[in-house]
């Protein structure tokens, strides 16, 4: 069975890009889809970036107990649909891209977890490409900068910690670190 790594980081700090540079880099790992109630942002795939579901979908897989992990966060719910990490560990490793509420339970769960946190290489880097990014509305950059303030504060716990200076290095990173 592969590996379980998590990545997390805050919004805006070039996680969805140093995972492709991953996945680019190891034909072996395989990226787990989350569920979310948030609508998809121009370019997103259903079913590839995420499966946009209803609140009412959402809440049916959480009582029939299809999510190895879940949280409410901005205003929407994410979570881990458990059956496709299941198939996808049977065939190399899995990256779940999630935040550290769903981390510490993927911890909980599967002590083994590398859990990994990308940080920027400042706080005002940070807002920068979040603004520059343009997917977001100007009244959530502020609620996802006390957001990110917050989760940057949770790295202590972390296997591992590395900074995103460039994503091609900072990928490279990741794939050493996890191959130890
Ligand atoms: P975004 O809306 O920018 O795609 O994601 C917002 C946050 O949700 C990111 O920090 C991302 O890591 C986190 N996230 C994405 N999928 C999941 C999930 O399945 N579970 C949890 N707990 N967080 C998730």
């Amino acid at each position: 069975m592969g590996k379980l790594i998590v990545i997390s980081g805050a919004s805006g700090v070039g996680k969805g890009t140093v995972v492709k540079k991953m996945m680019a880099r190891r034909k072996d790992l395989y990226f787990s889809v989350s569920a979310t109630t948030r609508p998809p942002r121009p370019g997103e795939v259903d079913g590839k970036d995420y499966y946009f579901v209803t609140r009412e979908r959402f809440q049916e897989m959480i009582r029939r107990g299809e999510m190895l992990e879940y949280d409410e966060h901005n205003m929407n719910f994410y979570g881990t649909p458990r059956a496709q990490v299941e198939e996808k560990r049977a065939k190399g490793h899995v990256l779940l891209d999630i935040e550290p509420v769903g981390a510490r339970n993927v911890k909980n769960n599967y002590p083994e977890a590398e859990l990994v946190f990308i940080m920027p290489p400042s706080v005002e880097e940070l807002e920068r490409r979040l603004r520059g990014r343009n997917d977001t509305p100007e009244d959530q950059i502020a609620i996802r900068m006390e957001r990110a303030k917050w989760e940057m504060a949770q790295r202590t716990w972390y296997d591992h910690v590395v900074v995103n200076d460039d994503a091609g290095r900072c990928a490279e990173e990741i794939l050493s670190l996890i191959e130890k």
